[in-house]
């Protein structure tokens, strides 16, 4: 038998049996081999009757008397007495009539359970039974429990588990031998014995520990490998060009910050090379990362070479061409829009355009990655929020060039320190760690339904200062039974009631790109006051006039999609102002409560990442797929120890073609978080 071979191939496991596993997501061996328990209850230590205490005990011990009464409709209580030669004692079971065939006289068992105070007396409530002469799976051991999963029992998997005993035995070692003596670990097979047939809390703990050490071992080797990959492809060689780089600057309307300036230089310094640059910015919301891709197309552009600019939605791609047109065509660099909504002739101009040199500048949604879309001498791309994309997708974009493009990752979910060495070890990495000078923080508050009026008054009193607000709500059509506001209802509402003598603007994904486009720009040349919008403005979207963001059923949302929609204001030097309505008026949730305290992405960051595990973080493409079964990202220890390691692997040159398990866990990895 092999780690491949089907669940139902094991002996014990009949069509039902593989039927239930499958339900639970496990097909074959290895699926369950790695099936790991989710906690453990020591039952390992035998006791006599005489010498019982309350708690989890097992005892040694013949059945007198069994019996089964149906107390009244769904409710059987099968009760035994049990003797081992020092006492007697009573154990009852609900609902297990079969326990009165199982239980024969003539046998000895063991049984498992809790001894307690129940129904007036103390007894053994629902153990596990098993004879003594078989080998012991529940019983008189310290006992695994598995995540039940679809009425998949933990004892079922546990029985079929024992029967795997023998082939776990034989697993041969994942890791290179070198790193399993440094490291002083136990083998991978004895690690996996040591997690689903223990013998003491320690080898829990040593086979814990070795596993996640692989997991992370696996994930750093995947992007040092990347890395290393990067480095030996050739790409474009772009001189700085001191010139143009001034003139960008000058004509900017404010001061760079330094963290602007790092990060600008970081990129020049890249593009001197030809290994391709393969860079991340990280910027909190409004930290000002489009200026900085501006001025590093502004420098490709004076050396002939195109960029290309792709953001998540046609309102930001269209925002971007706005502001960078603006910046680049006093210097006599050309910028372009390209997304679903240029049609006809303009689309086709424009494709001319760009494959002949015309337009310096490419900006645009995923339109950029079609098929018909030929760049001239693409040397820099640069991705906006690129969480947003798939990995498929930024490779296509890159595709696009006859050398491997510099790329430009920008992120405005800042990455915790333990995600940026491990998922994004391969990245260089650029931080915007200060917003422009001037700025206040956003005073956040959380509102309960009943104080509405009130909180309407506050809006309206910025309103006649002469700023705008966004309201935000979830769903496009009204759903009652989500009870969630819907972006029409609330139009509609806002329109008749308290905001009446205001000019209120519609925003949704389902309206076509024309419409967004001028509601967007009504907006941006405060022809509205306010915005009601679904999350389509979650990303990116700056209009400086804007401080108010009233955001419906704040509790339905994740930590930094509430950071990212808080973002839109406090882009100015006015106060700004961010309102969490909530459902009702129970407590606020926890992520509420983070928000209200701190404006910090980083800080929140790692909250997020606490409460919500790595893969989501990651990015939509590798949703869950990241999450490890055993290692955690808060241990820096253990990841500074697999770190050093992946490190010494690849540099001493070692070939992973000797090591197949983890070749192909690596290989999966590198497909995964592979940004360019
Ligand atoms: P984000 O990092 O969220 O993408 P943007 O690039 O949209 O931020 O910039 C936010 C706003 O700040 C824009 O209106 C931009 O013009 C402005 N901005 C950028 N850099 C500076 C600066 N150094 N000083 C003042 N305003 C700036
Ligand atoms: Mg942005």
């Amino acid at each position: 038998m092999n780690r491949d071979a089907p669940l139902a191939s094991i002996k014990g496991v009949g069509v039902k049996t593989a039927e239930q596993f499958a339900l639970a997501g496990l097909e074959t061996v290895d699926d369950l081999i790695m099936f790991l328990p989710r906690k453990y209850e020591d039952f390992s230590q035998v006791v006599s009757i005489s010498d019982i205490h309350p708690g989890k005990q097992t005892i040694k011990a013949r059945c007198e008397k069994v019996e089964t009464k149906r107390v009244r409709r769904g409710l059987q209580i099968t009760t035994a007495t049990l003797v081992d030669g020092t006492e007697k004692l009573q154990a009852v079971w609900f609902n297990q009539p079969y326990r009165v065939k199982q239980l024969s006289v003539d046998d000895e068992f063991y049984f498992s359970g809790d001894f307690e105070f129940s129904y007036n007396r103390y007894q053994l409530t629902n153990p596990s039974a098993e004879k003594v002469s078989d080998v012991p799976v529940s019983t008189d051991r310290i006992v695994p429990i598995y995540r039940v999963v679809r009425g998949l029992k933990s004892q079922v998997v546990r029985k079929i588990l024992m029967e795997l005993k023998p082939l776990i035995t034989m697993l041969p070692e994942t890791l290179p031998g070198h790193i399993v003596k440094k490291e002083k670990f136990i083998s991978y097979a004895d690690a996996l014995l040591a997690l689903h047939f223990p013998k003491s809390g320690s080898d829990v703990e040593q086979g814990r520990e070795r596993l996640a050490y692989e997991e992370l071992f696996v994930l750093l080797l995947a992007a040092q490998l990347n890395k290393q990959a990067n480095m030996h492809l050739t790409g474009w060689q772009i001189p700085f060009d001191q010139i143009a780089v001034k003139h960008f600057v000058q004509q900017l309307p404010f001061t760079l910050t330094d963290a602007q300036r790092v990060a600008a230089w970081d990129i020049i310094q890249d593009f001197e090379h030809e290994t391709p640059m393969n860079r991340l910015l990280q910027g909190d919301v409004g930290s000002g990362k489009t200026v900085v891709a501006g001025l590093a197309s502004c420098q490709a552009a004076s050396k002939g070479f195109q960029s290309a600019i792709m953001a998540p939605t046609e309102i930001l791609a269209s925002q971007h061409a706005e502001t960078l047109s603006g910046l680049l065509k006093p210097l006599g660099v050309s910028v372009g829009l390209l997304t679903g909504g240029v049609k006809g002739k303009a689309r086709e101009v424009l494709y001319e355009n760009i494959a002949n040199g015309g337009v310096d500048v490419v900006v645009g949604t995923h339109a950029l990655i079609q098929e018909k879309v030929k760049f001239h001498r693409l040397g820099f791309v640069v991705i906006d929020e690129q969480h947003r994309f798939g990995v498929a997708q930024r490779q296509e974009l890159l595709k696009k060039s006859e050398r491997m493009p510099h790329l430009l990752s920008m992120t405005a979910t800042p990455i915790p320190r333990s995600l940026a060495l491990t998922v994004y070890g391969e990245l260089d990495i650029s931080t915007l760690n200060e917003r422009p000078k001037g700025r206040k923080p956003i005073q956040t508050k959380t509102w309960s339904p009943n104080s509405r009026p009130g909180l309407y008054d506050l809006i309206d009193k910025q309103l006649s200062a002469g700023r705008q607000a966004y309201v935000i709500c979830t769903l496009i059509d009204d759903n009652p039974t989500m009870e969630q506001k819907s972006v029409q209802e609330e139009y509609k509402k806002l329109r008749v009631g308290p905001f009446a003598h205001r000019r209120i603007g519609l925003l949704h994904g389902k309206m076509k790109s024309s419409e967004k486009e001028s509601v967007m720009s009504n907006f941006s040349n405060h022809k509205i006051d306010i915005l009601v919008s679904t999350t389509v403005v979650e990303v990116g979207v700056d209009v400086p006039n804007a401080t108010v963001i009233l955001i419906e059923n704040a509790d339905r949302f994740g930590l930094a999609q509430l950071h990212q929609l808080r973002g839109r204001v406090g882009r100015s030097e006015y106060q700004s102002y961010c309102y969490l309505m909530m459902s009702d008026s129970s407590a606020p949730t926890r992520r509420l409560r983070e928000i209200e305290k701190s404006g910090d992405g980083f800080y929140l960051a790692e909250v997020d990442l606490k409460l919500r595990g790595p893969g989501e973080i990651y990015g939509r493409a590798q949703h869950g797929e990241l999450n490890f079964q055993v290692a955690t990202l808060g241990d820096t220890k253990l990841i500074a120890r697999a770190q050093k390691q992946a490190r010494e692997f690849v540099e001493s040159g070692q070939d992973l073609v000797q090591y197949q398990q983890l070749a192909l866990q690596v290989e999966k990895y590198q497909r995964l978080t592979k940004l360019n």
